[in-house]
């Protein structure tokens, strides 16, 4: 059977103290899922987590780092930190951080440069917007988007990652209809079996507006290896009812 991979992005949905609350209960259910299940708390959560994760095989995310190493970068976090954290992964380019922050894709490049570096695995999120999937842009937007970051991986055999979350599916309650969604993965994957010659040690995930009524029908898809999951992962029965669908 299919080992799928669920990455759970609580986003700022938590503060510190819910969240301890809430791994807690994870705890026991993560302790026998056989997925491989990531888990990307707030940055304050990361080491305590880290830490309750000990008995389970899940794995810890960040959702976010510097694009630089060290220096005088008030507020920001380095990758070096996020390793000594815990981390295995961490979330780049966001449709959230590319609005509310401002990141660019040279930013985006730039952040996997310093996780590959810190031996993180990075999560590559790529979508559209809907102006932009009506303009018929959705495959050279996703072109701009993930061309450089595949280039910061040249000879790397570091796992590659790719999340397909068009913007207009997060947090909106609307998925892509199965032929929008397939149409989207296969291009993903053709395009990193153009560039990189090569489609081996490839993750490719959807994301947005994922519950337990539609993620079955989404699994479906035979380009799909997971889900990343926002308001969802925040609510221990549909994250249960999730993961344990292919069960
Ligand atoms: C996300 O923001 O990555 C996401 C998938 O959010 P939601 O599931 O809440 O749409």
């Amino acid at each position: 059977m299919k080992r799928y991979t669920y990455i759970a992005n609580w986003k700022m949905n938590s503060d510190y103290n819910t969240s301890m609350r809430y791994i807690e209960q994870l705890v026991p259910f993560l302790k026998q899922a056989e997925q491989r299940i990531i888990l990307c708390p707030s940055f304050l959560a990361l080491a305590q987590t880290y830490a309750s994760l000990a008995p389970t095989r899940a794995l810890l995310g960040a959702q976010t780092c510097s694009a630089f190493a060290k220096g005088s970068y008030t507020g920001q976090i380095d990758a070096q930190s996020l390793k000594q954290a815990g981390c295995s992964f961490c979330l780049v380019g966001h449709s959230e951080r590319r609005t509310y922050c401002h990141e660019t894709i040279e930013d985006t490049v730039q952040q996997a440069k310093q996780l590959l570096q810190a031996s993180i695995t990075p999560i590559l999120c790529i979508g559209e917007t809907a102006e932009q999937r009506s303009a018929s842009q959705t495959f050279s937007i996703l072109e701009a988007q993930l061309t450089p970051l595949l280039n910061v991986y040249e000879d790397s055999c570091a796992e590659l990652i790719v999340a397909y979350e068009p913007v207009w599916a997060i947090g909106t309650g609307t998925i892509p209809s199965r032929s929008q969604l397939d149409e989207a993965l296969a291009w993903i994957k053709e395009h990193i079996k153009k560039q990189r010659n090569k489609a081996d040690n490839t993750t490719i995930l959807y994301g947005g507006s994922i519950g337990d009524a539609n993620a079955a029908s989404c699994l479906e898809s035979p380009f799909l290896d997971g889900l990343l999951i926002g308001n969802a992962s925040l609510d221990f029965q549909k994250f249960k009812n999730i993961v344990s669908l292919n069960c």
